[in-house]
């Protein structure tokens, strides 16, 4: 199968990093800052930052109709800490205008685990993954209620890595490690697909 080609909302926030990751496990990557970049996208990732920034910026940028379109009509998407804000159906300690995609069954109150002091690292079991994987938490959001996800790993009981269908999201940061493991369960979900 030819390269899959990944796009990766870079209006504010660790883009790079899911750049470099999903470059190394064999994907083409561009930069989505505007709405022409979604064009001919198998899948779009949406990285840690500032979810109330990245809203406004997505509406600013003309960029969150044409997503929410490209979604309904395919597009698989990855969101990661601010990211999975931007995929929740509900957000609690959001700012009033903060806008969502809504394209996956969970509540998610923001910066739930602490502020960044808090931030902190465990060792995450995860469904499709033989070994652990090391997960870095940073102001993360907090899964309060979920509904029609699939739940891939869980901290202390609470869903921290979901899916449903080709929209995943996780709460922590997959790709501030040197371990690709789950930037390649998400490529071969949307390979599949
Ligand atoms: N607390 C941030 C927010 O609400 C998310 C933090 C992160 O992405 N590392 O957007």
């Amino acid at each position: 199968m030819a390269a899959l080609n990944i796009g990766v909302l870079a209006l504010q926030g660790a883009f790079a990093a899911h750049q470099e990751i999903l470059r190394d496990i064999g994907c083409t990557t561009r930069q989505v800052r505007e709405p022409k970049d979604l064009v001919g996208l198998h899948a779009l990732v949406m990285p840690g930052g500032e979810s109330t920034t990245m809203s406004k910026l997505l509406l600013t940028s003309g960029l969150f109709e044409p997503i929410g379109q490209a979604i309904d009509d395919g597009m698989a998407v990855f969101g990661t800490c601010a990211g999975m804000i931007l995929l929740a159906s509900a957000i609690e300690d959001g700012r009033a205008d903060q806008c969502s995609f809504g394209v996956l069954g969970i509540t998610v109150q923001r910066n739930a685990y602490g502020r960044q002091v808090d931030s902190f690292e465990t060792d995450l079991d995860v469904v499709g993954l033989d070994e652990p994987f090391h997960a870095v938490f940073i102001r993360a959001p907090r899964v309060t209620r979920f509904g029609s996800v699939e739940v891939l790993a869980r901290l202390d009981d609470e869903p921290v890595l979901v899916r449903q269908g080709k929209a995943w999201a996780a709460s922590f940061h997959p790709e501030l490690q040197a371990d690709d493991r789950i930037h390649r369960l998400f490529v071969e979900c949307v390979e599949k697909e």
